[in-house]
């Protein structure tokens, strides 16, 4: 039974106090009574000091180990209001902005926090795109003089899949990848897309064998048709110039390439759910994820930054 906030009004009602918000996360991540990892038995209750305790062995546990929210001192209706900010946001938000909105003390929180939600924008074990499916890879970053072909250069090149809903675009899914090869762009279809499916993609030899690893496979030669390749595969060059324009209006281009597919992730989870019209649904969604998802410390996510501050994070 999926049960959450309708609106605005309903959602601070609901979640005023900690106890409420402490409650309505035990019941989501334990929905059929909670389950001892000690004994193995069913059955326990929340403590008064945010820990869930064993029916049976009287073994006692975190309420929020094992999920997104693990280690964070801050209260989780804080949290709460983050996430219901950011699913109720059409075009998410930057960092700045969700210090401002939620008052946070340092730039810092709100960074490392949107972070963590966006690791929780993928659910583990999600099903694979299906039907007549485009797929193509694009470069991300400032036009450089000259055509640089799908060599890498400075800018991330990243593949994104579209399914085709009629007319129209049904879910999608996007990574960045190494190179333009087989090695990098076989691996993502296999991830990204239901074997059976049809790929629609141009003719570069990246996607050749493809046919092989179950796939039907329309390879269409751009040039001898005489027109453009947002023509040829137009769902996922619409996918693209919104992903562009999110890029440079909420977050002014400004997101590095080690940090690169969590942004895709966000984008992605927005795209996916963009004709649901019940934000508290989006809102459950997300929080169903974030007690899942395993946490990640903010040393893990700055690694490879090598002491830049992440404000500093080099343009795209
Ligand atoms: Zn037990």
């Amino acid at each position: 039974m999926e049960d959450y906030p309708r609106n605005h009004a309903e959602f601070d009602s609901r979640f005023a106090t900690e106890v409420a918000c402490e409650e309505y996360l035990f019941r989501l991540r334990w929905p059929e009574g909670f389950s001892c990892p000690r004994c193995n038995s069913r059955g326990g209750w929340l403590t008064k000091r945010s820990l869930v305790m064993c029916r049976t062995c009287g073994y006692q546990s975190s309420l929020r180990a094992g999920t997104i929210f693990e280690g964070s001192r801050k209260p989780l209706s804080l949290w709460f209001r983050a996430m219901w900010y950011l699913t109720g946001a059409k075009s998410g938000a930057s960092a700045v902005t969700v210090q401002r909105v939620l008052g946070l003390g340092s730039y810092q929180t709100a960074w490392t926090w949107l972070h963590k939600l966006r690791r929780a924008m993928v659910r583990p074990g999600r099903d694979r795109l299906r039907g007549l499916v485009e797929v193509d890879e694009t470069f991300l970053g400032a036009p450089e003089p000259g055509r640089h072909g799908r060599r890498m250069g400075r800018k991330a090149l990243i593949a994104v899949a579209a399914e085709a809903r009629g007319q129209g675009i049904g879910r999608i899914r996007m990574q960045r990848v190494a190179d333009g090869k087989a090695s990098s762009l076989h691996p993502f279809v296999l991830s990204s897309v239901e074997p059976g499916s049809l790929l629609r993609t141009d003719d570069w030899q990246g996607y050749a064998g493809l046919e092989k690893k179950g796939y039907g496979r329309e390879a269409i030669e751009v040039k001898l048709t005489g027109l453009t390749a947002s023509t040829v595969l137009p769902r996922v060059h619409r996918v693209v110039s919104l992903l562009k324009r999110w890029l440079m209006g909420t977050h002014q281009g400004a997101v590095s390439h080690e940090h690169l597919d969590y942004y895709l992730d966000e984008f992605t989870f927005r795209f996916n759910r963009r004709t649901s019209r019940s934000r508290g649904k989006l809102f459950y969604r997300l929080l169903q994820n974030a007690v899942v998802v395993p946490p990640t410390p903010y040393r893990a996510m700055v690694k490879g930054l090598r002491g830049r501050k992440q404000k500093a994070d080099h343009k795209i």
